[in-house]
């Protein structure tokens, strides 16, 4: 259990969306200006993106983590960007000795899934950033029981950092976007079930939303769903739940964000 005063981080689930959000003044990247603002400063951040999916897992391990531009068709001023925060080889080892097979590699670095989310909430760029990758043969139980195991590192001064989407059908979005209409219901539909399953702690609705009907429309691959499991699991009932910065672009892309707080909520 958590107690008064203690020092155990919070974890962040971020909704990214367009990688344009890392150079836009958008309502999205204000909103992650403001909650940055507002985190304790941790010793260390892991970042988990929906953009790293791998057989089994691996953590960067380099002392300057590479920023990793994997994208196309998108303008020069977004392949600049360069998130030049220190690694933590340190991190890498201590993860590989919490999960099971977890490999510290050099293969990798901060893609866009993590660096356009923290050049918003830690512009500084001087506390080390680890990433560690999604392992594609495992399901949603899976990812939960790999947030558990992550778990121990909030009271070591390392912040948990998921980002993906609650909702990611770029086919939907696409198709909004140039009828800039909606028909989209089952987005807000999905997302408030999602909020509502957090809020409730219900880890059996939250393992097995993807395969809903609005879930499969939602997602239909798990790349951007699949952090959010992550982040969840290394919370608990002590944690404080809530949704620092929210909204769908286009009408069906959510944009909602996640933090769960580990300091005692006040009475
Ligand atoms: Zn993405």
């Amino acid at each position: 259990m958590n107690t008064p005063g203690s020092t155990r981080l919070p974890v962040l689930f971020a909704g990214h969306g367009n990688p344009m959000n890392a150079v836009q003044d958008t309502e999205w990247s204000r909103g992650w200006r403001s909650w940055g603002r507002r985190l304790p400063r941790p010793k260390a951040i892991l970042a988990i993106s929906a953009h790293w999916w791998t057989d089994g897992i691996h953590a960067t391990a380099q002392q300057t983590p590479p920023t990793i531009h994997d994208f196309g068709g998108f303008p020069p001023e977004l392949h600049a960007v360069n998130y030049s925060a220190p690694g933590s080889p340190s991190l890498a080892a201590r993860i590989a000795e919490l999960v099971e097979g977890a490999l510290p590699t050099e293969e990798w670095g901060l893609d866009h899934g993590t660096w356009s989310v923290l050049v918003h909430l830690f512009p500084g760029a001087d506390i080390p950033v680890v990433q560690l990758s999604l392992d594609a043969r495992t399901d949603p139980a899976g990812h939960i029981h790999l947030g558990k195991t992550l778990a121990p590192l909030r009271e070591e001064g390392v912040l948990l950092v998921a980002s993906g989407n609650v909702t990611h059908n770029l086919g939907a979005f696409f198709r909004a976007m140039s009828r800039s209409a909606g028909g989209n219901e089952w987005a807000p539909r999905f997302e408030s079930s999602v909020r509502e399953a957090l809020l409730g702690r219900d880890e059996k609705t939250l393992a097995a939303l993807e395969k809903s009907p609005e879930g499969r429309l939602a997602h239909p691959t798990p790349d951007h769903w699949r952090p959010l499991l992550v982040a969840y699991g290394a919370t608990d009932s002590s944690d404080h739940t809530s949704f620092p910065v929210e909204g769908l672009d286009g009408g069906c892309l959510s944009m909602l964000s996640v933090e769960w707080s580990g300091e005692s909520s006040p009475a």
